[in-house]
């Protein structure tokens, strides 16, 4: 089956930075819904559409097609005592970046000095040309559920039973790798 809109892709996957450092080992298989559901990079769908199981590839994506610039402004020191205890390196916190009053932005502790935290908004991935091996080992059409989630449900197929709310708990999985 050839991957199209509404089609189920799951595709192992190698992570490295255009320098060749691998960021991710991809242990698991990435699985996402294709066709516009941002389940995935918008950049990644378009090298696999129309291909088939075995398809093999390696592509670079550039920061504009990933993850957006290095701002400098999604920086912000905090007073270490605003912030939970323990407190380490590589923690996350969402907040509000000055200025916007729209999305909350996920912030990383980048710097823990004795009363001041350095927090950073920008996504780890920001400023970095990813490159990508992909390799294509199933597609599926999706199911109705799934067309109209948005998303992929489990592998041994996710039940939300009778319960009328979409049941963000169960085994979703959520297919974008890079968080
Ligand atoms: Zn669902």
């Amino acid at each position: 089956m050839k991957i199209a809109q509404n089609t189920v892709v799951t595709v192992n996957y190698k992570l490295s930075d255009a320098q060749n450092n691998l960021i991710e080992d991809g242990a698991q298989p990435m699985v996402y819904l294709h066709g516009g559901y941002e389940n995935t990079l918008p950049k990644i769908e378009e090298e696999l559409d129309g291909k088939d199981v075995g398809y093999a590839s390696t592509i670079q994506i550039e920061p504009e097609d990933a993850f957006g610039d290095y701002d400098p402004t999604l920086l912000k020191v905090e007073e270490r005592n605003r912030l939970p205890e323990p407190l380490e390196v590589g923690m996350q916190f969402e907040g509000v970046a000055e200025g916007s009053e729209d999305e909350p932005t996920i912030f990383t502790v980048t710097e823990i000095a004795d009363d001041k935290v350095v927090l950073d908004g920008n996504h780890p991935l920001a400023g970095m040309a990813l490159r990508f091996e992909l390799s294509v080992i199933d597609v599926r059409a999706a199911t109705e559920e799934e067309i109209a989630h948005g998303h992929v449900h489990g592998a041994h197929g996710h039940h939300h039973g009778d319960e009328p709310d979409e049941g963000e708990e169960g085994d979703h999985f959520r297919s974008q790798p890079l968080q």
